[in-house]
């Protein structure tokens, strides 16, 4: 019986298929990650809560846009019959009987052989047929010039001509933009249903860190990782905590990690799981049965982790220090992770063929990811590489918007040729 917080309910050991065998492929490790994670549950929220996530229900209008004929002009409203004959030579002449304003329309009828002043968005009074510009008229207060004839309805924006009641408004699975946010609340909708935002833990492992801010020792540096990866988590629509700096010391991260679970949907760690003398997260970890730990077959990335913890099985991704490892892991496990958890497809961000400018070289049986920047010219797509294959090297990292995807078997490539491209920076 084991007595960590962090024990799940009993069952048999879980891990990614293959893995008694050596390394594990990215797709084995992926596979066994998009199997284990869940979708959220679905709930009424507020519409701003819900800008960028996958909306769980069709959504259908109960009303009509516009709801009622109203005018597209400020000018008047006019019986069209009257005014059909108006010219710069003959223009109509009409009393005006009164003005309707958008949300001040007393008037509600119109007789022939009268004019209303109306303005833009305001009611077309009952008996109206058409607008008259202002432009058209001499502006008139008690009676107006007409110069100009519109045409029958002419200015006059129709009941329905836009949005009819119980038209579908946004497909189930559709992710929410600020202009279908703009069209439910024009239909008088506060609240949309969609998958909850996943909360996600960020832990830094490592006795050497410091936080941005604090003061550097001669053996010290600062911790990047924690917000390189809960930005990356809130940019991919999650709610990240960042929890900051655990030291190497396996009670206290025991300590931190069971603490966080309680507002956690998932946890994300950093450090502490390659062979070192003072990896804590596996230490820490390894006797937990739903916890799988080992190599996979990616550059940088190699030594990873994956499984659920605690009583509510929550998942745990413990990914490797070194911040390029550690952001790619998040790209490659983490980030399909969050969003099957939200409900939005593909979970994987799909990659584009793109010709390498200069050669490359890479392992045999490891996929490695090379940092690049992407450009086209002329219809074709280019990729540059940036930098060396260093996973320490954060400076390439962030100026790259790319990665190169070179395959196990693939241990060069000469200029010119054609390779898979992951853009980062494109929402999909
Ligand atoms: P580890 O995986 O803990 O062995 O760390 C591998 C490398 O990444 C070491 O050089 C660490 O100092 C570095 N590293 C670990 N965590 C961070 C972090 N949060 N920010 C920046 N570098 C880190
Ligand atoms: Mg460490």
């Amino acid at each position: 019986m084991t007595t960590s917080p962090l024990a799940g309910s009993p069952g048999p050991t879980h891990g990614p298929a293959g893995a008694d065998d050596g390394p594990i492929t990215v797709e084995q490790l992926r596979d066994h990650v998009l199997g284990t994670v869940q979708p959220l549950p679905a709930h009424a929220q507020p519409l701003m809560e819900a800008l960028g996530l996958p909306v769980a229900e069709d959504v259908h209008s109960t009303i009509a846009l516009p709801g009622f004929d109203n005018s597209a002009m400020d000018g008047y409203a006019v019986v069209h019959r009257d005014v059909a004959t108006a010219s710069a030579e003959y223009p109509v002449h009409l009393p005006v009987i009164g003005e309707i304003g958008a949300g001040q329309a007393r008037l509600t009828a119109l007789a022939e052989g009268t004019a209303a002043k109306i303005m833009t968005g305001a009611p077309i009074p009952a008996g109206s047929d058409a607008v008259v510009p202002y432009e058209w008229t001499d502006r008139g207060e008690s009676s107006v010039w007409i110069s100009q004839a519109p045409e029958p309805g002419q200015h006059v924006r129709v009941r329905g001509d836009d949005i009819a009641e119980g038209d579908l408004l946004v497909e189930a699975g559709t992710v929410l933009t600020p202009r279908h946010l703009g069209l439910l609340a024009a239909v008088g909708r506060d609240r949309v249903r969609c998958r909850q935002r996943p909360r996600v833990v960020v832990l830094s492992t490592g006795s050497e860190l410091r936080d941005a801010g604090q003061e550097l020792g001669h053996d010290s540096i600062y911790d990047g990782n924690s917000y390189l990866l809960a930005a990356a988590a809130r940019a991919a629509g999650a709610i990240a905590y960042r929890v900051g700096i655990v030291p190497d010391d396996t009670g206290r991260f025991t300590e931190a990690l069971a603490d966080q679970l309680v507002r956690a949907d998932v946890v994300v760690t950093s450090g502490g799981v390659s062979m070192g003398d003072f990896d804590v997260v596996k230490e820490a970890l390894r006797g937990i049965e739903t916890m799988w730990f080992g190599p996979v077959a990616m550059q940088p990335g190699k030594p990873q982790g994956f499984g659920t913890v605690g009583e509510d099985a929550t998942p745990v991704f413990t990914l490797p220090g070194n911040p390029v490892s550690s952001y790619l892991s998040f790209e490659v496990f983490v980030l399909p992770a969050l969003r099957k958890m939200m409900g939005m497809t593909p979970h994987v961000r799909p990659s584009v063929r793109a010709r390498v400018t200069h050669g490359v070289t890479s392992p045999p049986g490891r996929r490695q990811f090379l940092r690049g920047s992407y450009d086209e010219d002329a219809g074709t797509a280019y990729v540059t590489p940036i930098g060396g294959s260093g996973s320490h090297l954060l400076g390439n990292l962030a100026v790259s918007d790319a990665l190169i995807v070179v395959p196990e078997e693939t241990t060069s490539l000469d200029a010119g040729e054609t390779v898979e491209v992951i853009r980062m920076d494109v929402p999909f």
